[in-house]
């Protein structure tokens, strides 16, 4: 995309406001880099989907997600980082300044740029969730939630998300029911007890979700559970074997099944990912680890480089790691500049 290019290079451009980018962006915005803070598509990320955070050091009674958000942008903010809403659409990064191009035709050009653009969720590839996403089929119980009072309804997932979005909607639903495709949870023992001593929270084992029944008008009304019993009953069926199948009766559907790393943005570029997409750093010359991606200049912090930890206090450690190796790099570069004036960069 060939958009208006702003003539303003920014120092450092942090992709991103979950707490990764905000992390990112206090510690920027105190060096006096001014970071520019992309808010995209899901602004404040994966936290302000969540309802109490019990785990992120210094809140003993725990703290809600959108608060901690909302501490953090103002908390960038006094310090000088500005926000504006934009999705990057495409990168440009063989020679800096680097281009980002937005999706709303806006070319931004950075020295340094901070990837902070977080994961998203994963849905399940059931026949009819195209139709019935967002009548019914949710990824998010904390926005949703209050739609299914009375109803019975589904969480798809064996994870913490899958507990947690449970227990949730047992202060809406009639009935949840957790349907997971193995006998075995992936949740921590805490919200796995959580979910299990609940009375409203059943479990369904070994079952997959194959289809939704409903329309746009009526919402979710059914779906159609496939079972096998030593688990994983949907790639049983693709490979011919014998399945259960069996038809329900429910008012909604959670999807709590993980997530993907939004780096489609990076294709085409050196910056390099895992088989999964998730963003690669590499270590210094001292062989420690380091945020910096495998292009010079270019940072990744938070879940989008993180398919393991992927927790809100791991996510802003590494936002405040990328944004002093940020300018750290800006520095050397600065050092280089003044060294060979007639490189412009
Ligand atoms: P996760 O730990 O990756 O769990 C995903 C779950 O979905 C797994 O049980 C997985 O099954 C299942 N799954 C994946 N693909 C599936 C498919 N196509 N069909 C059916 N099931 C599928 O993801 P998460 O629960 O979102 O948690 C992510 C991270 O955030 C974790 O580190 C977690 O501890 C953290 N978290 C913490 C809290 C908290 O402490 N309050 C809350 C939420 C999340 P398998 O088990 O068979 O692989």
């Amino acid at each position: 995309m060939n958009g208006p290019t702003d003539a303003t290079v920014h120092d450092v451009v942090i992709v991103g406001s979950g707490v990764a980018g905000l992390s990112a962006a206090v510690y920027a915005a105190r060096a006096d880099l001014e970071p520019l803070v992309l808010e995209g598509p899901e602004p404040g990320g994966q936290l302000t989907l969540t309802t109490d955070v019990e785990n992120y050091l210094g809140f003993p009674e725990g703290i809600g997600g959108m608060e901690l958000i909302g501490n953090g942008k103002a908390q960038a903010e006094r310090f000088g980082a500005e926000f504006t809403h934009g999705t990057v659409e495409n990168a440009t990064l063989e020679e800096r300044p680097y281009e980002l191009d937005l999706s709303n035709g806006e070319t931004l050009r950075t020295r340094a740029l901070i990837v902070a653009s977080g994961a998203s969720a994963r849905w399940v590839g059931a026949d009819g969730e195209d139709e019935l996403m967002g009548y019914g089929l949710s990824t998010c119980a904390t926005c949703d939630g209050a739609f299914h009072r009375g109803d019975d309804v589904l969480v798809v997932g064996g994870g913490d998300s899958a507990m947690e979005e449970a227990l949730f909607l047992a202060k809406f639903a009639d009935s949840v029911t957790i349907v997971h495709r193995r006998e075995e949870l992936r949740a921590s023992e805490i919200m796995a007890d959580r979910a299990r001593d609940h009375d409203a929270i059943e479990f369904r084992w070994n079952t997959e979700l194959e289809a939704l029944h409903g329309s746009q008008e009526a919402g979710v009304t059914g779906a159609t559970l496939v079972s096998h019993p030593d688990g994983y009953p949907s790639e049983k069926a693709d490979a011919g074997v014998d399945v259960e199948r069996e038809s329900v009766d429910i008012g909604g559907v959670f999807y709590a099944i993980g997530h993907t790393p939004n780096t489609g943005f990076l294709e085409g570029t050196a910056v390099e990912r895992d088989e999964n997409g998730y963003l690669l750093t590499r270590a210094d010359a001292a062989g420690r680890a380091t945020t910096e991606t495998h292009v010079e200049g270019v940072f990744a912090a938070g879940d989008v480089a993180d398919p393991h930890y992927r927790q809100a206090i791991t996510a802003a450690g590494t936002g405040s790691m990328a944004a002093l190796d940020a300018e750290a790099f800006l520095e050397t570069l600065e050092r280089e500049e003044a060294a060979a004036p007639e490189i412009s960069t």
